[in-house]
């Protein structure tokens, strides 16, 4: 049974399998070919970005990412809305397992090579029209949700409710105020956690795993986009993945996201002045 890796199970303030699986690379002589970027010029402190060597199987993943430049458009994006905080490194690497996680600890993002092939391939089972895109905004997705851990942490933001939740409504907030081939990116994101729901039975779904289940994340990101862009995206209310019940309050529910994390992000923004 396929499931979702990302994030898995790792609690703030723990040290985190990430942190395994690099010391058990470093044994084997894994890591190799980092290679640090420079920060871009909007941002002050800007995250690192270093891609380790891909395992043999792995080299079209970690193709795919240096090509679509996915790291460091998201590094970009970031910079130039806010005052990066310091320390945070994006890491592509090979893994044990298909994941993707924010390490407190080291202050590393890691998405492995795996996840970017898990992600295609469960992508390619349902539309293969504009694959690469919609592979890239899954991963785009992927960074600025472990992005919101790393800024959470960081800053200390406040924040009520499960933190897996507020940096799901992160990932949102930065792809659909992107416009079109953001909004476009989210929506396969919606139809990653839709695709994993469905190959998940009723009984293996963990109710009480910090993340919602996959079924409500992918109800989540089409409230979302239908509730910035009701006019656009109204075949996202299908009545099976989002009900008609859930799209009446979706307005609603993105207007209070979209007013939330502005609050939150508002001492942080580049131009600001204040520290
Ligand atoms: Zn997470």
């Amino acid at each position: 049974m396929a499931s979702f890796f990302r994030c898995p199970s790792v609690p703030r303030r723990r040290v985190s399998r990430a942190v395994a699986l690099v010391s058990a690379a470093a044994t084997a002589g894994v890591i190799a070919a980092c290679a640090p970027d420079t920060p871009p010029a909007a941002g002050p402190a800007a995250w690192g970005i270093s891609y380790e060597a891909p395992k043999r199987g792995s080299g079209a993943e970690a193709e795919f990412l240096r090509k679509r430049r996915v790291l460091e458009e998201v590094r970009s994006s970031l910079a130039q809305q806010y005052r990066l905080p310091d320390g945070v490194t994006m890491t592509a690497k090979s893994c044990k397992d298909p994941e993707a996680e924010y390490d407190p600890e080291t202050g590393r993002i890691v998405v492995c090579y795996e996840f970017v092939g898990e992600t295609r391939d469960l992508l390619w089972g349902a539309d293969r029209s504009d694959l690469d895109e919609r592979v890239e905004g899954a991963l785009r997705e992927t960074l600025y949700h472990e992005g919101a851990h790393a800024l959470i942490d960081q800053w200390e933001l406040p924040f009520a409710g499960r933190e897996e939740d507020v940096a799901d409504q992160f990932a949102a907030y930065q792809l659909i105020r992107q416009g079109a081939r953001g909004q476009r990116q989210l929506a396969a994101v919606a139809d990653t956690y839709r695709l994993y729901a469905e190959d998940s039975d009723l009984e293996d779904i963990d109710f009480s795993d910090e993340h919602s289940p996959d079924a409500a994340r992918a109800a989540n990101y089409r409230c979302w986009l239908y509730g910035a862009r009701p006019e656009t995206h109204e075949r996202l209310v299908d009545g099976t993945v989002l009900t008609q019940d859930r799209s009446e309050g979706c307005e609603e529910e993105w207007e209070a996201l979209r007013r939330g994390w502005e609050h939150l992000l508002k001492p942080h923004r580049e131009g600001n002045g204040t520290p």
